[in-house]
């Protein structure tokens, strides 16, 4: 029946479907709008020392400060702008502004690190080396200070590529860090192929310290770091509890609500103020 109706026939006329292709279509020229008029901004999470709980180092996390809805995460918009082929030059954008912002932390906290999140369309951009290169000589960040965060899913698009792009940015003297880690279903054998330097300890695993045997599998998953000489980063981290176990199995860094949440450049600086006034 339905292969009687043919190429060239008008199919049935769906309003649902209708209304639902026609909202994307306004989403789709939105977000470009939006690009060009710079509606982007970079929000920045502390990353904690658990010895003593300073801050050491910022994650750069895109918000999209819309006209007419608000500030919106990510979720509301990366996986379209994903599909538009739009992350490299959003991507772009927010390392170049990270970078300078850092650049100018170090003033007030020499040696800060910069996190920053790279997407599967930036990796597997020929021009990404180039890019980041510039990026350093232009803000006059040292590259020992960043750490570019990739999931294990964006690596594996094509991981011997993968291997190649991040040796080469390894030859730049950035670090590498494998976001979410251990939520990958093999994680395991990647870690001897890519040349990662820092695991980012998924949330879900320190959410599941409080439950029975949680503890033991986060303790693995730490253990499993220690084996491939990754320093781990814990996410997530929401309540003092979970703050304390981490450290009492040897994590060094943290990331998380119970410590600060995301926030404008403007309220890290105030932040590194007062970090900078309280005894060492
Ligand atoms: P991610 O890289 O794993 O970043 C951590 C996410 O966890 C952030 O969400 C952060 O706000 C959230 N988070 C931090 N502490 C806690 C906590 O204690 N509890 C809970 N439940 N969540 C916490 P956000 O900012 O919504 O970003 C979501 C994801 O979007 C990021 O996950 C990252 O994959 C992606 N992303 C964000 N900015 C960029 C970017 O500039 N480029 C690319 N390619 N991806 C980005
Ligand atoms: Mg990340
Ligand atoms: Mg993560
Ligand atoms: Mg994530």
């Amino acid at each position: 029946q339905a292969k009687a109706e043919g190429k060239g026939v008008a199919r049935r006329f769906d309003p649902t479907q209708f209304a639902a292709a026609e909202q994307r279509r306004r989403e789709e020229a939105d977000l470009c709008r939006a690009l060009d008029d710079g509606e982007f901004e970079v929000y920045y999470q502390p990353i904690v020392d658990l010895d003593g709980e300073r801050t050491v180092g910022v994650e750069a996390l895109v918000r999209w400060n819309h006209r007419e809805r608000g500030m919106l995460p990510p979720a509301a918009f990366l996986d379209m702008a994903e599909t538009l082929g739009l992350l490299p030059r959003l991507g772009g954008w927010v390392l170049e502004e990270a970078c300078r912002q850092a650049a100018v932390w170090q003033a007030q906290a020499p040696g800060f690190e910069l996190n920053v999140n790279l997407s599967a369309s930036q990796l597997g951009n020929p021009a990404l080396i180039d890019e980041v290169r510039a990026v350093l000589e232009r803000t006059g960040l040292p590259p020992a200070l960043l750490v570019l965060e990739l999931t294990e899913s964006v690596a594996l698009v094509d991981l011997i590529e993968s291997a190649r792009v991040l040796g080469a940015l390894k030859q730049l003297g950035v670090r590498i860090a494998l976001d979410d880690f251990g939520t990958g279903f093999s994680s395991l054998s990647h870690l001897g192929t890519l040349p990662v330097d820092v695991v980012k300890i998924d949330k879900s695993f320190v959410q599941a310290m409080q439950e029975s045997n949680g503890a033991s599998v986060a303790e693995a998953v730490l253990q499993i770091a220690r084996t491939f000489r990754l320093a781990p980063v814990a996410e997530g981290v929401e309540d003092a509890t979970q703050a304390s176990r981490l450290r009492e199995l040897d994590c060094a860094q943290a990331q998380g609500y119970h410590f600060a949440r995301p926030m404008p450049a403007v309220d890290l600086t105030a932040l590194l103020t007062r970090q900078a006034a309280l005894p060492a």
